[in-house]
């Protein structure tokens, strides 16, 4: 905890924080930002080896993964236009909101129906791949469908994957890695759903569960994997590999927008709003698409009021070394995937030059607008997906200045807002149901 002397000094400092301690929705508009990606530890080549190694990959997740036959064993979404969804928003809030509503589908990646299916799985198979290749089982010109093997099964299961999680990443971890034949590992956070402990433990994966948040989870899964070497512990505070995973998705997406004839460039803006947890999905994505689109793609972190780790990080300098606990936030979220108190260790330092801002959004929005984009477009987004949605309106609504400052004012008619959704299709349907019919006060 920091002291109370030092946080008052940081609320004189940072006027926003009493806001935010008041659990008023706020836009954070980062100063820090630059025009292109600087160079630093994290360098585009490994998004393009994680890219590489998801090809070599591909026939091994076609053949253990028949859902992934249509793709051709690449694990990507689509794009869709909600202009149902935009008019209903803007209705709703009294505003205007110029520019197209493009949304991105990562609720329904197939496998394990997150945002975490592309970090996760290749953080898992960089892994696998590893171990059979300095066991000599395998070379990178094979054809990787062996790896579906019983052989290959047995030869696994002698290692341990371990991994800390609000509930998403755990899953992309446990059904991945138990398909291969690893022994998994979950630490699983208070706030992890009932069904995504049960559906792991249909699948041979080992649930701990923790009375505590998710800093905790991680900390012990942490402790426990340090004591056996066969054991690989997916640290999703600190992983590089699961950021250049989730970083595959810009490429992915700039082509289908070229395919979509959507223009980005210096008078065509790319506004892309991403729900955020400890940072590492919508940092690996935002890094990817800086690298790609520069200058002309601005970029937004939504977390919700009680649990915006990385605002407070980024805002203060202090990264992970502030909790939401520390200004007195309880992190007591109905959005299970991004109840993360202390931000990653590394993701925020990287994003200072790279996104634009981050904003909060309340519980009542996200459960609003999982009705809604029900209703006006039949997608189904668990909570934690919608943080995106309140992007465009927060923008809307506070952000005019952040527009004329950056020239865009006058561009808003030809801007795109790409809204990234980042799970939902694994929610069962008792789940759904109940979602659907809760209000809150
Ligand atoms: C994990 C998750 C996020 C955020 O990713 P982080 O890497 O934790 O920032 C967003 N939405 C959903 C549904 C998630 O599961």
């Amino acid at each position: 905890m920091i002291e109370k002397q030092k946080i008052e000094k940081l609320r004189n400092q940072f006027y926003l924080l009493n806001d935010i301690s008041m659990l008023k929705p706020v836009l954070w508009i980062n100063p820090k930002k630059q025009l292109t990606l600087p160079k630093d530890d994290f360098s585009i080549h490994e998004a393009k080896e994680a890219e590489e190694l998801l090809k070599r990959f591909s026939s091994y997740i076609r053949a253990a993964f028949p859902e992934t036959e249509k793709s051709q064993g690449i694990i990507e979404s689509e794009i869709k236009e909600i202009s149902n969804m935009k008019r209903h928003l803007e209705e709703l809030e009294g505003i205007k909101i110029s520019g197209k509503f493009i949304l991105k589908c990562d609720h329904s990646l197939p496998i394990s129906g997150s945002i975490k299916a592309r970090g996760g799985i290749y953080e898992v198979l960089k892994y696998a791949e590893a171990l059979a290749i300095d066991n000599g089982y395998l070379s990178y010109d094979d054809n990787y469908e062996k790896l579906a093997s019983d052989t290959f099964k047995q030869f696994y299961s002698q290692y341990k994957i371990a991994v800390g999680s609000t509930g998403n990443l755990g899953l992309s971890i446990g059904i991945m890695g138990a398909k291969l034949g690893f022994q998994v590992t979950v630490h699983m956070s208070a706030d992890a759903k009932e069904w995504k402990k049960q559906l792991l433990r249909e699948k041979g994966v080992e649930v701990i569960e923790y009375s505590s948040d998710y800093s905790k989870a991680v900390e012990e899964g942490r402790k426990q994997a340090e004591l056996d070497e066969k054991c690989h512990f997916v640290d999703d505070e600190n992983s590089k590999d699961l950021f250049a995973g989730y970083a595959v998705a810009a490429a992915r997406l700039q082509k289908q927008l070229i395919d979509s004839k959507i223009l980005v460039d210096k008078d065509h803006p790319l506004f892309v709003y991403l729900p955020c947890g400890v940072g590492g999905g919508p940092g690996g994505v935002a890094y990817g698409l800086k690298a790609l689109y520069g200058e002309n793609v601005h970029i937004f972190f939504g977390e919700p009021i009680q649990s915006p780790c990385m605002l407070l990080g980024m805002m203060t300098g202090l990264h992970d070394g502030i909790s939401v606990a520390d200004i007195g936030l309880s992190n007591q979220t109905e959005a299970d995937g991004l109840a993360v108190g202390r931000a990653s260790k590394f993701v925020g330092k990287i994003m200072e030059p790279i996104i634009s801002g981050c904003y909060t959004v309340s519980d009542q929005f996200l459960f609003n607008s999982l009705k809604d984009i029900y209703k006006q477009e039949h997608i189904f987004m668990e909570p934690s997906a919608h943080a995106g949605v309140y992007g465009p309106i927060m923008l809307m609504k506070n952000g005019s200045h952040y527009l004329s400052e950056n020239d865009l004012t006058a561009k808003m008619e030809h801007a795109t807002h790409l809204i990234w959704s980042t799970g939902g299709d694994m929610v069962p349907p008792e789940q759904r149901i109940e979602y659907l019919q809760k209000t809150l006060k």
